[in-house]
């Protein structure tokens, strides 16, 4: 038996494509108001004239998850239209892989901004608006890398360590208030994801190495294992999900 999210409030990151734009579609689906959040605002007010068009409600509110007035704006706004914020998805991620002695300092620095920074700040914002609501949902979007370290990818290793240690201690914190957490682990995903790899030898081997080599998971996948964590009864708590392609090792 699962519980209605039908006229709740679901803010979701990186929503303007890949696992978060799959994933406010479907919350939507389940008749939950989304607030999509991410930088490129065409394509927030492309999926959300799509969610309208299917009879559903949607804010698109442009928002770098690195800026912490953005962040504390992303609150308001979806508190002005909608009232509450009974989930929040956690998912904008970027994955700059690199050997640590080849590696940009500076593309250490954007993976824990967004990756983690950017999900602890913006979980900082929502939580206080969870506790006085006295229950919430906060799904945070972490990867088999926060379960299993591999070469050339420390830095997105540590974001996603980093990201399951965090929910983790929150966990414990909050769940006595009502306030649920889902740690959501995927393993291969085709999405825009690896074109920002910066290191041409890394990018190329995780195309052959991943994608070329199984058939990988669609964001719609995510997307349902998400929407089945955050409609369980208000008495059961999906602390953590791992999602693989059946043919990754
Ligand atoms: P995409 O590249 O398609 O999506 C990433 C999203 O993050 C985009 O919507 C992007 O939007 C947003 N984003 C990036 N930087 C910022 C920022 N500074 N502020 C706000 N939003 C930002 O990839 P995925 O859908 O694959 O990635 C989603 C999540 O899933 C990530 O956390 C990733 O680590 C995780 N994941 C993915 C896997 C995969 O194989 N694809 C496997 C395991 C985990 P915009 O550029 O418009 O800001």
């Amino acid at each position: 038996d699962t519980d209605q999210i039908d006229g709740s409030t679901a803010v979701v990151t990186g929503a303007s494509s890949g696992i978060g734009e799959a994933t406010a579609s479907a919350l939507a689906d389940e008749g939950a108001n989304v607030v999509l959040a991410a930088r490129r605002e065409d394509e927030l007010e492309s999926l959300a004239d799509a969610i309208e068009a299917d009879g559903g409600r949607a804010l698109a509110v442009p928002t770098d998850v690195t800026n912490e007035d953005d962040l504390d704006a992303l609150v308001d706004a979806a508190l002005e239209t909608f009232g509450t914020i009974d989930i929040l998805v956690n998912n904008a991620g970027v994955m700059l892989l690199e050997p640590v002695e080849r590696a940009d300092r500076e593309n250490f620095r954007q993976m824990v901004e967004v990756n983690l920074l950017g999900l602890m700040n913006l979980t900082h914002a929502v939580l206080p608006v969870m506790q006085d609501q006295g229950s919430g949902h906060i799904v945070n979007v972490s990867s088999t890398a926060g379960r299993q370290a591999n070469a050339n990818s420390s830095g997105y290793n540590a974001t996603k360590f980093g990201v399951n240690g965090f929910t983790e201690a929150l966990r414990q914190e909050v769940t006595g208030e009502g306030v649920r957490t889902t740690i959501i682990e995927p393993g291969a995903v085709e999405t825009e994801l690896p074109e920002h790899i910066p290191d041409e030898e890394v990018k190329e081997q995780m195309e052959e190495g991943l994608f070329d080599s199984m058939t990988p998971l669609q964001s719609e996948d995510i997307a349902r294992a998400v929407a089945y964590a955050v409609t369980q009864p208000q008495h059961v708590s999906i602390n953590e999900m791992l999602v693989r392609p059946t043919d990754q090792q």
